[in-house]
């Protein structure tokens, strides 16, 4: 079965360029400098599953013509990875059924108490999403989905491992060594590359190429890349098997 992955968002918490124009070190010329907020999809024949609703995400829908969501699994609670939850409202309309979410306990709290009337019936609007908890393995149809807890500063996140072959860590400052064992023989790491400089929430590209050292992907994407990081620049001067994430890239799995 084809099972294509696509970063639908390359961008940290503001993107690029921000909602006042601004681009900071990246050149606006370069097309693949435009960065929305964060998220990915598996597509494949019978599921298209997302991870994140950022808020792009109907934007970010349109660009790479999805028409359906069948799953959101959530990496954490912060805004630019939630707060596009009201734009999944269409699929309910349209399959006429409420979409599975899938969130570890922390995210789960967060969007209930913050984006309540999606879960629960109001007066004139019914519920559009069904909460499920997250485990650390689930299977949508052929589709192996495994979470593995990292950190990120003072929260955890949830990376996201498919098929054992392509891991989703989208805000991580930390993966625990007893989890390496995951990272080990993937074909693909997409892996927050926040900027150069140390940041307490984020890898860096030091921490990235330290830790890849360590897990040998056969190739690396950085992505949640801020407006310090220029596409052509960092590709100048990373190693010929990482690769800076540009917003609809794709890889088959
Ligand atoms: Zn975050």
């Amino acid at each position: 079965m084809k099972v294509k992955f696509t970063i639908l968002g390359s961008g940290s918490s503001l993107g690029i360029p921000r909602i006042d124009g601004y681009f900071g070190k990246c050149n606006p010329k370069i097309k693949k400098n435009n960065r929305m907020r964060c998220s990915a999809i598996i597509t494949s024949k019978n599921k298209n599953i997302l991870f994140d609703t950022s808020p792009d995400l109907r934007m970010q829908l349109l660009d790479n013509k999805i028409k359906n969501i069948d799953n959101v699994f959530y990496t954490h609670p912060h805004a630019d990875q939630t707060h596009g939850i009201n734009e999944l409202r269409v699929f309910y309309l349209k399959n006429k059924k409420k979409l599975n979410i899938f969130a570890d306990k922390k995210t789960s709290n967060y969007l209930l108490k913050s984006f309540t009337y999606c879960f629960k019936n109001t007066d004139h609007y019914p519920a559009t999403l069904k909460l499920n908890s997250l485990k650390n393995i689930h299977y949508i149809e052929n589709i192996k989905i495994r979470a593995v807890k990292v950190k990120h500063g003072l929260i955890d996140s949830n990376c996201y491992i498919i098929n054992d072959k392509c891991a989703y860590a989208p805000d991580v400052s930390k993966i625990f060594s007893k989890d390496y064992k995951y990272f080990w023989k993937l074909k693909y790491l997409v892996i927050d590359c926040l900027r150069y400089k140390w940041h307490p929430s984020h890898f860096n590209l030091e921490n990235v190429l330290s830790f890849i050292k360590e897990v040998k992907p056969k190739k690396t994407i950085l992505t949640n890349m801020n407006n310090e990081i220029d596409y052509n620049e960092i590709k100048s001067i990373i190693p010929k098997n990482v690769a800076p994430a540009y917003d609809g890239m794709s890889v088959n799995l």
